[in-house]
């Protein structure tokens, strides 16, 4: 079995959803008492949401660079970015170790393409849903995402950083969070994107409304693919 690398902290809620998932999968796998290896290297999340806020994409990337480098000398045999937001930053990570770097953005075009899907509402932080990083990733993929509008765009990243990222989860947000699925399938999405790994602490994919990709699954699916193959 190889050995999974995952920068994680970010937030830590939705690392340990990662663990879960990454050893369940492979559990379900191999059977017996079989667990997967993993490296974590878990970041402080106040300082790299600061350097966000204040548009120091660089200095986090060198950051998040620095972690990768230290879990490949730890003897990690792929890396994973644990998170959607900092994949903003994913092509200066990748070029500062010689393992692969699984791309979050990857394992979803590849979920939508299975499934035909080519209009997707994406759910995220404001950063992924208004930089271009993932619509781009999407879009040269053939696949055009749409976004919430801008008051649903703020509620969201308000509930991820003031709540989702601190393990609240309240009914009020979830019933919003369905609310804007709602909407966006009046106009025309065909399934919904949970762009963020916090997404699913307020309901499973299956309660969406809509077909739905937690792209924390997807991701935890392609690095147990890689650590078994
Ligand atoms: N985990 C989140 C994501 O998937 C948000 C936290 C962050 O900014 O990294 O985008």
């Amino acid at each position: 079995m190889r050995t999974i690398g995952l920068i994680g902290g970010m937030s830590w809620q939705s690392s340990k959803l990662y663990y879960e998932r990454i050893n369940q999968l492979v559990a379900d796998r191999l059977g017996g008492a079989h667990s997967a290896q993993i490296i974590l290297n878990s970041l402080d999340f106040a300082q790299i949401a600061r350097l966000q806020t204040e548009g120091r994409w660089k200095e986090a990337g060198a950051i998040l660079a620095n972690a990768a480098q230290s879990l490949e000398r730890a003897g990690a045999d792929v890396i994973a970015i644990g998170a959607n937001t900092m994949h903003k930053v994913a092509p200066q990570v990748m070029a500062s170790v010689r393992l692969p770097v699984i791309h979050i953005g990857d394992t979803l075009v590849a979920a939508l393409r299975r499934e035909a899907r080519s209009r997707p509402l994406l759910l995220g932080t404001r950063y992924t849903m208004e930089d271009p990083f993932m619509i781009d990733h999407l879009a040269n993929k053939g696949i055009g995402a749409l976004t919430p509008d801008r008051a649903d765009r703020d509620a969201l990243h308000a509930i991820i950083y003031d709540e989702l990222i601190k393990g609240i989860v309240t009914d009020k947000s979830r019933d919003a969070v369905l609310a804007m699925i709602e909407r966006s399938a009046t106009h025309e999405a065909d399934c919904v994107i949970f762009g963020c790994t916090e997404i699913g602490m307020l309901f499973p994919p299956t309660e969406a409304g809509l077909p739905a990709y937690d792209t924390l699954e997807l991701h935890a699916e392609a690095l147990v693919d890689f650590a078994l193959a």
